[in-house]
């Protein structure tokens, strides 16, 4: 078996990782730092079965204009990273029309449907039993019209994908619901979906049955990787790393390195913040506040805030507009306490146009494979498309490995 380097110890990095070390190959894993910080470190924890369709970009203009200007707490749009990201949005933009959106969700469903039993070997493995709650994800309607539109949507999940759920009125909710301070319209929960109380430390769990099983993990630039006669070299704050081949895990800042290889890769970033709070009352299910697109999630660090998201340039600096409109607003729900001192987090949701991740061999280079672009799913699909990565690489191939391989897609 062939020596791999996964570039990326996020959740998508550290689950390739172990895929292919469980395929008998000698990995070496490298990050820039050391413990998960970056957007599998900070998102809302979810590992989303319910999330068979993916986000779709609204084609209605009504929609479009409320983005335009800033009047939706859930998605933002900052025009200069709108004219940068045009030629992706415009692509998002097709890849949302009912037609092409029903037939990727045909394909995403059976990456979501996977999720948790994709997941559950690794949580067992790594110990990490007590991360994880097995109680749903519900989404929160305070008004009857959205609610009303919500639960039409219910039969057609469950018909179409299996997705089960459960519709509750706003009083029977806040009955199983004491940190609620008012009755909302209602409630749907999904039962399916699971969550984790720290999702940086699941992460970090995963990488360290990794070691635990002959992994080798390096600290280092992924920048420094360069192409030799026999495949691929990269430095380390150890020394030289050379291998056959590399697979670039890099989250939001793959196309960086990628652009250095000749390929453009149309990425669409949607940022999102966090923030803790010492809430009296911590919630006992996670919850989205559907109507500011906030999701609300028990942590071993307090009860943290996720905000929608941002359309922003990478390097663009912080701007928690979102998540403070979010958290003055969910004061009317729940009492959240004080705010946790902490430096303000932020990071990048990377969203590819068609809405899959891309998954598989660089069209162009030989020993070079990609695997991210997980957008709003990422910490939920790791363990999934690195399965689908360590097929492919072993020469497997199925619907699921053709339709999200790059060659087609760029
Ligand atoms: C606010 C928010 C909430 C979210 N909620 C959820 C949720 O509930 N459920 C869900 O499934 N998904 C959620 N997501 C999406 C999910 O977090 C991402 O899709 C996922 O974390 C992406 O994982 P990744 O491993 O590809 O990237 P990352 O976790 O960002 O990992 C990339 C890694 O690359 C490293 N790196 C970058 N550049 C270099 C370099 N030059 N050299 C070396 N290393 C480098 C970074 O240090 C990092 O560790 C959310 C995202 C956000 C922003």
């Amino acid at each position: 078996m062939s020596e791999i380097l996964v570039a990326g110890a996020g959740m998508v990095g550290v689950s390739t990782a172990l895929a292919l070390q469980a395929q008998g190959h000698h990995v070496t894993l490298l990050d820039s730092t050391l413990q998960c910080r970056e957007t599998s470190y900070g998102n809302a924890g979810i590992i989303q079965a319910e999330a068979a369709e993916p986000y779709a970009l609204p084609r209605d203009l009504p929609t479009l204009c409320k983005y335009a200007l800033g009047l939706s707490n859930d998605v933002l749009w900052h025009p200069q990273a709108l004219l940068q990201m045009a030629p992706a949005l415009w692509r998002y933009f097709r890849a949302s029309s009912t037609v092409r959106h029903r037939d990727t969700s045909s394909l995403y469903s059976q990456l979501t449907g996977r999720a948790t039993q994709d997941h559950t070997p690794l949580i067992t493995a790594a110990n990490a039993e007590a991360l994880i709650s097995k109680s749903g994800l519900s989404i929160l309607y305070r008004d009857a019209q959205p609610f009303d539109q919500a639960t039409q949507q219910v039969e057609r999940m469950y018909s179409s994908y299996g997705v089960t759920s459960q519709v509750l009125d706003g009083a029977a909710y806040r009955a199983q619901e004491p940190a609620l301070k008012i009755t909302p319209a209602g409630v749907i929960h999904w039962n399916q979906s699971w969550s984790c109380s720290n999702p940086g430390a699941l992460t970090d769990a995963y990488s360290q049955l990794f070691i635990q099983r002959g992994g080798c993990r390096q600290q280092g630039d992924a920048n420094s990787l360069s192409q030799t006669a026999t495949g691929w070299r990269i430095s380390s704050q150890d020394g030289s790393i050379e291998a056959s081949q590399v697979v670039i895990a890099l989250g939001p800042w793959s196309p960086t390195l990628l652009a250095r290889f000749g390929y453009r890769i149309p990425m669409i970033y949607k940022r999102g913040y966090h923030a803790h709070f010492n809430a009296p009352i911590v919630p006992k299910r996670p919850f989205l506040d559907a109507a500011n697109g906030v999701v609300v999630a028990a942590m071993q660090q307090g009860l943290r805030v996720t905000s929608g998201a941002a359309l922003v340039k990478l390097q663009s600096p912080a701007a928690a507009v979102q998540l403070k409109r979010g958290v003055q607003a969910l004061g009317d729900l729940i009492e959240l306490g004080q705010p946790l001192q902490e430096p303000q987090w932020f990071g990048t949701r990377p969203c590819m146009p068609d809405m899959l991740p891309l998954v598989g061999a660089a069209p162009r280079h030989k020993g070079l494979w990609f695997n991210f672009g997980h957008g709003h799913q990422g910490f939920t699909l790791g363990p999934t498309t690195a399965a689908l990565l360590a097929d492919a690489i072993s020469g497997q191939t199925s619907d699921l490995i053709h339709r999200l391989a790059p060659a087609r897609r760029l």
